[in-house]
């Protein structure tokens, strides 16, 4: 066991401390075959079935770039208004481990395929914070370990270790920022939105699934904190296995904490890689961490340079979707939503549902309605995703326009959005089944009146005499023997018909 770290509380460390962030992500691209071999690159599979003497890194084979994957990175660096290298070349980063096979990893080092960029993020609150881009590099991807027999799956006490090479050489971009400074206690979620943000547009660019409990999607977080009084960044740590968009902010929290006590103590903060624990939300120890030196980096003699043409890279360009951070604003402006609205409708995470509510043919403010506000509470109470929610953007529709056509009430209307939930069917077979038609037929409504003006003989006189705010007694009635399944409206129009008033 190690020792529980001291931490700071927060709101002191925001006092004392200026935090300095640096984002490493790793996306795994969705290219059919590996970097520099003909393997499938598909996620799982049978051990060390999707593998060559390429990948495996035996003697005497030779890599050759996966043209698709260099077009995947020049499309990543134009998104993130990156430069784009006239001519770059790949570098050998040596270091043994058993899951890379060739003892170093092909990787980019001085020459990177894109750089200088930047990436505008959007905060909860709809604050923007652009986000500069050092490089986006291109690399290989490495094998994996499975520790078997300790406790915890780490290596530490395990009795022996598993390789699995599938997924050693599967492409991938590396995509760091400049130090990002100026947050404050904000820094936890700026980390979160950049992620997010980053992760968003990589989809919309469809280079990868960007699943980040698949590995799909990785990101190690730096941080260090500055005293407000200094003038060079601090030392910094830099955390991995930060599996989840939640475990990013946690993680740049927690470091903050536990580094400001450290400081604050008059200690040192360890330059080293560190492991988050979802579990309980700390960082441990990892490894003390390499300087470049120690990798000696050398430029890949079997791989020639890459020199992509600049009309090639034009050619990328106009193949860029638009942008989630321009889609915000069109969608803004196309359906007048106020900031408030806005922010709402993607924190919910409903665009996507609301967008295919509106072309299944209801109005933009009334699907943003139900999937914002009731279905987002539906969603929260079964704690699933909203989109995971068992009803279909068609659907939702379907009940918006038994609502306009007078067919269904708002309250009814949500008891047939819980049937559909509850697996009963479609909208309709909901009405059916459990007869919830809005009762229009007025000879019936009439009956439910005259028996609620019976019974009420001193209110139906107040009507006649020309007190109609009485008249709501008579239509509370009348929706209470209706089971809530009349027209309000339509019932006071009965009442003050059938009193003359
Ligand atoms: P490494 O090879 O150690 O992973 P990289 O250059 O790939 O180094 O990434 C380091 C990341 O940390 C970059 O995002 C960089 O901007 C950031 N960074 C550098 N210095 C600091 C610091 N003192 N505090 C926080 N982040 C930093
Ligand atoms: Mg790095
Ligand atoms: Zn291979």
């Amino acid at each position: 066991m190690t020792a529980v770290a001291e931490l700071m509380d927060y709101a002191d460390v925001i006092e004392r401390f200026d935090p300095v962030l640096g984002l490493e992500v790793h996306v795994e691209l969705n290219t059919n075959t590996k970097m520099f071999c003909g393997c499938p690159n598909q996620f799982g599979g049978e051990p060390n079935t999707h593998v060559c003497p390429t990948c495996l890194g035996l003697p005497g084979s030779l890599p050759v770039v996966n043209g698709k994957a260099v077009e995947g990175a020049i499309r990543i660096g134009l998104a993130l208004n990156c430069e784009i290298a006239q001519w770059c070349r790949f570098a050998r980063k040596n270091y043994f481990y058993p899951d890379m096979p060739k003892n170093f990893q092909t990787s980019q080092y001085d020459e990177p395929i894109a750089f200088n960029g930047y990436l505008d993020v959007t905060l909860d609150d709809g604050e923007v914070v652009r986000v500069e881009i050092e490089r986006a590099h291109m690399e290989e991807d490495t094998g994996k370990s499975l520790h078997v027999g300790g406790a915890t799956g780490r290596i530490h006490g395990a009795e022996h270790s598993l390789l699995d090479y599938n997924r050693a050489g599967v492409p991938l971009i590396e995509i760091v920022t400049k130090p990002i400074t100026g947050t404050g206690e904000r820094a936890p979620e700026v980390a979160r939105a950049y992620v997010t943000a980053l992760r968003d547009l990589l989809r919309a660019l469809n280079v990868s699934d960007v699943r980040m409990d698949q590995g799909s999607l990785r990101c190690d977080a730096n941080v260090s904190l500055m005293a407000k009084d200094a003038s060079e960044f601090g030392t910094r740590t830099e955390t991995k296995n930060v599996n989840s968009l939640r475990s990013v902010e946690r993680a740049v929290r927690y470091e903050m904490t536990r580094q400001a006590a450290v400081l604050a103590g008059g200690g040192t903060v360890t330059q080293e890689t560190r492991h988050f624990q979802e579990a309980d939300g700390t960082t441990s120890s990892g490894r003390t961490k390499e300087t470049a030196e120690d990798y000696r980096y050398f430029p890949e003699p079997d791989l020639v340079p890459i020199a992509p043409s600049r009309e090639w890279v034009e050619e990328l360009r106009g193949t860029l979707p638009e942008m989630p951070s321009e889609r915000r604003k069109r969608i803004q402006a196309e359906w007048e939503l106020s900031d408030e609205e806005l922010r709402d409708l993607f924190n919910t995470g409903a665009v996507e549902l609301v967008q295919s509510t509106v072309d299944a043919g209801a109005k933009p403010d009334e699907a943003r309605g139900w999937w914002v506000n009731f279905l987002s509470q539906e969603a929260n109470s079964r704690e699933v995703e909203l989109a995971e929610l068992a009803i279909t953007p068609a659907q939702v529709a379907r009940v918006i326009a038994l609502i306009n056509s007078g067919e269904l009430t708002n309250k009814l209307a949500r008891e047939v959005v819980r049937g559909v939930l509850g697996g009963e069917g479609e909208p309709d077979e909901v009405v059916e089944q459990r007869g919830l038609k809005v009762v229009s037929d007025d000879s019936a409504l009439l009956a439910a009146v005259d028996e609620a003006l019976a019974a009420n003989p001193d209110i139906a006189d107040k009507i006649r005499g020309g007190k109609v705010q009485a008249a709501g007694k008579i239509v509370g009635d009348v929706m209470k023997a209706t089971k809530g399944q009349a027209d309000a409206k339509r019932v006071r129009e009965l009442v003050l018909e059938r009193v003359g008033a």
